[in-house]
């Protein structure tokens, strides 16, 4: 079966179990070539519901996560994002499709950090390839500070586990923004949906997940 049949499968099966809601996302999914964002000895793969290795002890999410989270995060065409933890470089590419490829002014852009410089070159590669670096920006370092020399933001989304949602994330929101993110232990997490509301923060809480450590300064210790 061609890689587009086996998205278009997914889809729909992510569909069938109430998952993907939003016919944005949707799209964004149908649209994206996951396989380009997986090693090449997992790719047949690629559309397997689970996450798959991507090097440095590291993994591209499950493609279920990935459609529950872009779908918690409600992302707008013309949005400004933060995505802390690029790894691969495929959930920004599903961003970038909504924010930047939607809008039909060709506004939204992607920021996405990532600690493992290994890793922020792969997602590059990634991203160049499958033509999506002119939407999303690439940055090397610490997450749990933000980007601040973008901020505020409209959407983030932290895509690693974190103790507690760091506070300069929060700062960085933009009033009436909204931020998804992963808190818990190191082995067990729940989806945390957070809104900056009059400079009111109020969370919601999610699914269940299991993500790899954020570490970093507001993170995790390394
Ligand atoms: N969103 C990714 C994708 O689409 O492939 C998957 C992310 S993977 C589950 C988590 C990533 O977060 C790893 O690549 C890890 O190195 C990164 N990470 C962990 N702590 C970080 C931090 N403080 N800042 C930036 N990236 C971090």
């Amino acid at each position: 079966m061609n890689y587009a049949e086996q998205r278009r499968r997914i889809v729909e099966y992510l569909e069938s179990l109430g998952y993907l809601r939003s016919e944005k996302v949707k799209r964004a999914l149908l649209n994206v070539p996951r396989e380009e964002f997986v090693p090449p000895p997992y790719r047949e793969y690629a559309y397997d519901d689970h996450p798959l290795p991507i090097g440095y002890g590291q993994t591209i999410s499950a493609i279920h996560m990935v459609a529950i989270m872009t779908e918690e995060l409600d992302p707008e065409p013309g949005d400004k994002v933060l995505e802390v933890g690029t790894g691969s470089g495929y959930q920004a590419a599903v961003l970038a499709e909504i924010v930047a490829k939607m809008d039909p002014e060709g506004r939204g852009h992607v920021y996405t950090i990532e600690r493992i410089p290994e890793l922020a070159e792969f997602a590059k590669r990634n991203l160049e390839r499958t033509g999506y670096s002119r939407y999303v920006t690439v940055i090397v370092g610490d997450g749990t500070l933000g980007y601040p020399e973008a901020a505020p933001y409209d959407r983030i989304i932290v895509t690693a586990a974190a103790p507690q949602i760091p506070k300069p994330l929060i700062e960085q929101l933009r009033s009436g923004g909204r931020m998804v993110i992963p808190v818990g232990d190191m082995y067990f997490q729940r989806l945390e949906i957070v809104e900056k509301i009059n400079g009111d923060i109020r969370v919601r809480h999610g699914i269940e997940c299991i993500f790899v450590p954020l570490i970093g300064e507001y993170g995790w210790r390394e």
